[in-house]
């Protein structure tokens, strides 16, 4: 047998984290790192395919990841701690929001939603600095935010999930440390836990849409049907075009019939 293929070689700058892979819908380990993609003979590189790229969140169960060239890295990174800095600057002066390029964005929730962008990239120093200046400037709410998403992504759950309880406290009508929390919840198969939480996060959100989509995940895999069926109903009802996806209709349908009612839709 002839073993030709093709692979990343000289890997570099290598960063493990754990995270939620899209592609394979599991949460689990996943590795960043530069190299370039050589056609291969038995495993020795024979020939280049393209230039050198960054691969970031390589899931280790399904090998998706997302590939950047090498040669872009540097302006990504700096745009993306540039736009950090500013969310930074906005909250210590005490605004929500900040201006990002003509829209305004929420701080809190875009300095959390930085971080694992900022691990791919090698950029742990600079989450370091982050979270030192929400520390130092008071900023509890955000800093337990932060923190929970950078332990997060150093594969610590347990204290990840304490740092959202705590964000949760300093903040309790925003639905931000709730999702948070419910996603550790969820990831780590704790599903009473997660449906309590998003439960409480679906009464103060305003984007009931977002987290009714979690709520079918939970409570599919909590087989309780009844709420199952009901929550897509309540989808249905949020996003009329949803009633027209046949997945979506069909396990609705799949959740009544176990629930023993009828279905609202024909
Ligand atoms: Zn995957």
């Amino acid at each position: 047998m002839i073993v030709f293929g093709s692979r990343m070689y000289g890997r570099k700058h290598l960063v493990k984290g754990w995270g939620y892979c899209e592609a394979c819908a599991t949460y689990g380990k996943h590795i960043s790192y530069t190299g370039r993609k050589w056609g291969h003979l038995y495993f020795i590189p024979l020939i280049p395919l393209g230039s050198r790229m960054r691969v970031m969140k390589q899931c280790k169960s399904c090998s998706n990841g997302v590939h950047i060239p090498e040669k872009d890295v540097p302006t990504t990174l700096n745009e993306l701690r540039q736009r950090t800095d500013r969310a930074l600057a906005a909250l210590i002066a005490g605004q929500k929001e900040f201006d990002d390029n003509g829209t305004m964005m929420p701080c809190s929730a875009s300095l959390v939603g930085a971080i694992e962008l900022l691990y791919c990239m090698s950029a742990q120093d600079y989450v370091r600095l982050v979270l030192a200046a929400l520390e130092e400037k008071g900023l509890t709410y955000t800093y337990h935010l932060v923190r929970g998403e950078a332990v997060e992504f150093e594969g610590k759950p347990g204290e990840a999930a304490g740092a959202y309880k705590l964000a949760a406290d300093c903040e309790p009508t925003e639905t931000l440390p709730l999702m948070a929390l419910g996603a550790v919840h969820l990831n780590g198969g704790d599903l009473e836990d997660a449906r309590a939480v998003y439960e409480k996060a679906l009464e103060l959100s305003d984007d009931k849409f977002g987290v009714l989509r979690v709520l079918l995940k939970v409570y599919g895999a909590l087989k309780d049907h009844a709420k199952l069926a009901e929550t897509y109903e309540a989808c249905f009802t949020l996003v009329p075009e949803l009633a027209q996806d046949k997945k979506s209709v069909k396990a609705y349908k799949k959740a009544c019939k176990k629930a023993g009612k009828q279905p609202a839709l024909k």
